[in-house]
């Protein structure tokens, strides 16, 4: 699944292709995504010029004088630059088409979304699919501070309360076991019993751990312009995530994995402390 670090490095990846220039078509092959494309949105956006490709969370939001074009790449989206006469392939869903290059949106799963949010409905971030995440893990004002105001009285284990994305997004499952690991933070601590300090500690941990991955997408890509893979996550070098059995890089203590919430937790339990 296409997780923060994959949004934003398509955002930098379309931003010189959209910005500043005129969308001359959208061609939609197939409406049916997580919700339909609204039938009237090609006639809307044609000839609009985007003003900024920016990212909120995990949507992508094309900003045009008369509204937003909202993109999400669901579980399994990519946007890839291709040549204008190139036939779509299976699952080629949507092609933008700008003077500068033709994007086109694969999603095999359709669990993306192509919305639009016009001007008149108010400020884009306060559309509904919007308005409740969580903050920008890159904000400054991502901190101790917010992390330990935010999860006083929670029982949840950290580790959920992370992916939770009320609180901050785009921290994923990878992300999360990789984030605490680096914190030395027990993956079921309960949110509400962990210090301010630690909480500092987490908060730094989660923007480098953020910081790699990105890293590592903007040094692979091409013509993808964002996740195509079917793994969806770009390469990290994991110090706990999937190492099951195999020796903590720190501290050789084998690497334990539980399930939490139907997901799996990966953590040394040496180094993490509750
Ligand atoms: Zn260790």
């Amino acid at each position: 699944m296409p997780e923060l670090p994959e949004v934003e490095v398509t955002r930098r990846g379309i931003a010189p292709t959209v910005e500043g220039h005129v969308l001359r078509r959208l061609v939609v092959r197939e409406h049916r995504f997580r919700w339909p494309v609204p039938a009237e949105l090609p006639a809307i956006v044609a000839g609009q010029t985007v003003r900024s490709a920016a990212r909120r969370g995990k949507y992508l939001l094309l900003e045009m004088a008369s509204g937003t074009l909202i993109l999400h790449l669901g579980m399994s989206g990519s946007l890839r630059h291709v040549h204008p006469d190139e036939a779509p392939r299976l699952h080629d869903h949507v092609d933008f088409v700008f003077d500068t290059g033709t994007l086109r949106f694969h999603d095999p799963r359709r669990f993306g979304a192509v919305l639009w949010h016009p001007a008149e409905d108010g400020p884009i971030l306060q559309h509904k699919l919007l308005a409740n995440l969580g903050i920008e893990p890159f904000d400054p004002a991502f901190d101790a501070d917010l992390l330990f105001r935010r999860t006083r009285g929670r029982t949840q284990p950290v580790k959920q309360t992370l992916l939770g994305g009320d609180i901050v997004v785009g921290v994923g499952n990878i992300y999360a076991s990789e984030s605490l690991f680096r914190a030395g933070i027990h993956p079921t601590t309960p949110a509400g019993r962990i210090s301010l300090k630690r909480y500092g500690r987490l908060a730094d941990a989660v923007r480098e751990t953020l910081t790699l991955a990105l890293e590592s997408g903007g040094s692979t890509l091409r013509d993808y312009v964002g996740a195509g893979g079917e793994s969806g996550y770009f390469q990290i070098e994991a110090r706990v995530y999937d190492r099951a059995g195999l020796p903590c890089r720190v501290c050789a203590t084998p690497i334990r994995r539980i399930v939490q919430g139907q997901r799996a937790t990966y953590f040394c339990p040496r180094c993490q402390r509750g």
